[in-house]
């Protein structure tokens, strides 16, 4: 039985696992994206993905970062390059100024192999490069590495902490946000999530926020580690155990929620210092231009249904108005 994944990012919570449903999933991807406002015009070709982009410049640069993103990523999370594909995965790439950031990876795995790449992304040049391809990248370096899929929150979690400052401190915002409005996830309910829930983005700031304070307390090795040894028993309190002295699932959401209250204050100099410095990360670009709200965020945010405003508000705010909403 083959089942097609769906990584998705910001807007595109559409993601889900359907047996056999290769060409029902592609459909899904596809509608979610709508009529694309920008025609992807050029090509490139790198080892191990094909770009589409507006541009011929767009294209390569896309490719290129690609590729370094593809190989430093992999050392940083499992301390070795990924080898080469077998077929390349194919990039589609929107890129405007004013385009809400936004992706969503879809791949086959089908006894132990994963194969059938697509990554469709979108977004402004510098959020594309600093922030989606790196995410969505390590969707596609965990899925070759663990060969099946991950808790999302462990996922979703981990891939957002490969983004901007920006984005991640975005997600910090609306944490606070959703703790202290009712939307926060109970720990024995987001480490049994196979599947996106209803209400998606408190899982994305609830994930990046524990996967942060695991790996800032051991760093991305053993992260991965820990994600192996629970992905293999099916017992996360044993693998949280085992890796981080925490006995169980209920008391790791006891001493994360203690943490966050505390202002998330870094781990003591004796912790941190065990952490390897992400020297692979800090050595890629990235944009640090500071975070202009673009000219449409104001409609956004006035938008007159709370819950349908919160649940756009992380990647919405750059859509232009001509676009039709993701579902
Ligand atoms: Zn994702």
């Amino acid at each position: 039985m083959e089942a097609r994944y769906e990584m998705v990012r910001g807007l595109f919570h559409i993601g889900r696992r359907v047996a056999t449903g290769v060409t029902l999933a592609l459909g899904i991807g596809a509608a979610s994206f709508g009529p694309a406002p920008i025609a992807a015009a050029a090509g490139y070709r790198t080892a191990n993905f094909v770009v589409e982009a507006p541009t011929d410049a767009l294209a390569r640069k896309i490719g290129d970062a690609a590729e370094q993103y593809r190989h430093t990523l992999s050392v940083e999370w499992t301390g070795r390059p990924l080898p080469r594909w077998s077929r390349p995965c194919p990039i589609t790439a929107q890129v405007a100024p004013n385009l809400g950031a936004g992706g969503a990876t879809s791949f086959v795995f089908d006894r132990g192999e994963v194969f059938n790449w697509t990554m469709t992304i979108q977004g402004s040049e510098e959020r594309i490069i600093d922030s989606v391809l790196p995410h969505e990248i390590t969707h596609t370096i965990f899925a070759s590495h663990f060969r099946r899929p991950l808790p999302r929150w462990a996922d979703e979690g981990a891939c957002t902490t490969v983004e901007h400052p920006v984005e991640r401190a975005r997600q910090h915002r609306l944490l606070l946000e959703f703790l202290t409005t009712g939307r926060g996830i109970a720990f024995p309910e987001m480490f049994a999530m196979k599947e996106y829930p209803a209400d998606v983005l408190p899982l994305y700031s609830q994930g990046y926020s524990l996967a942060r304070y695991l790996i800032e307390r051991g760093g991305r090795h053993k992260y991965v580690s820990f994600v192996s040894d629970g992905l293999a028993t099916e017992n996360w309190s044993a693998a949280l155990e085992k890796h981080y002295g925490v006995t169980s699932v209920a008391q790791m959401q006891h001493v994360w929620l203690a943490w966050v209250k505390q202002g998330c204050p870094a781990p003591p100099a004796s912790l941190a210092a065990a952490v390897p410095a992400p020297a692979a990360l800090a050595a890629t670009t990235r944009g640090q231009s500071p975070d202009s709200p673009p000219p449409s965020s104001a409609a956004g945010a006035s938008a007159p249904v709370a819950t349908s405003a919160a649940r756009t508000s992380i990647y919405a705010q750059a859509r232009t108005s001509g676009q039709p909403a993701a579902r």
